[in-house]
């Protein structure tokens, strides 16, 4: 079976498809390999919500319901909504790992879907300016992927969502510095993280 949920700490991983509309050069699923040991690449299909609520069980047990996996997580808005409410009536908590084209992927802004529904929400941002996210995340849109991503997080944070930026640490202390510098610019919290070998 497929690797729909994945164990790391005290943390319960979502793994809810492997489209991504970026192919960042950083990527880890580049390789195909497996990931903390879990093997996320699905050899069969997508789940459904109900699956993975059924592998979750009692969400309270877990720090965190996170939906991080081998894929931009917003192409299955509609499971995670419905993810999420499960984990919520049950008491836990959420988080959303996204590349922030939520809004560009299904058209519409998605970010009123996610109120009251995620306790926390990541937006790697990458990079200081659309030339160098280019560059570095590869985007399949590549003439909106960045400004898209500001309007996403500009609209998260306007709608009282928790949310932050963050940005590995490959780019570069001077790129890190002009990345704090935008981020400050919105309004919105940056997290520099380790590159994942
Ligand atoms: S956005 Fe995330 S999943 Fe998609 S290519 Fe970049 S690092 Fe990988």
């Amino acid at each position: 079976m497929d690797t729909y949920v994945y164990k790391i700490g005290n943390n319960l991983y979502v793994n809810l498809t492997n489209r991504c509309s970026n192919r960042c050069t950083f990527c880890v699923r580049d390789e195909k390999h497996p990931f903390e040991g879990y093997d996320l690449w699905f050899k069969e299909s997508e789940p459904t919500a109900q699956q993975v609520i059924d592998l979750i069980g009692d969400p309270a047990q877990y720090d965190e319901i996170v939906f991080c996996g081998f894929g931009e997580p917003t192409y299955r808005l509609g499971a995670m909504v419905k993810i999420c409410d499960y984990v919520h009536e049950k008491g836990g908590k959420t988080r959303l790992n996204t590349n922030g084209h939520g809004s560009i992927i299904n058209q519409h802004d998605i970010t009123a879907d996610l109120v009251g529904r995620l306790d926390g929400i990541n937006i790697s941002l990458n990079a200081s300016n659309a030339r160098l996210y280019e560059k570095l995340c590869r985007p399949i849109y590549p003439e909106m992927a960045f400004d898209s991503m500001l309007f996403f997080a500009q609209a998260c944070r306007e709608k009282g969502l928790n949310c932050w930026f963050s940005v590995v640490d490959c780019i570069g202390e001077e790129e890190v510095a002009a990345c704090q510098k935008l981020a400050d610019s919105i309004g919105i919290p940056l997290r520099v993280r380790e590159m994942i070998r």
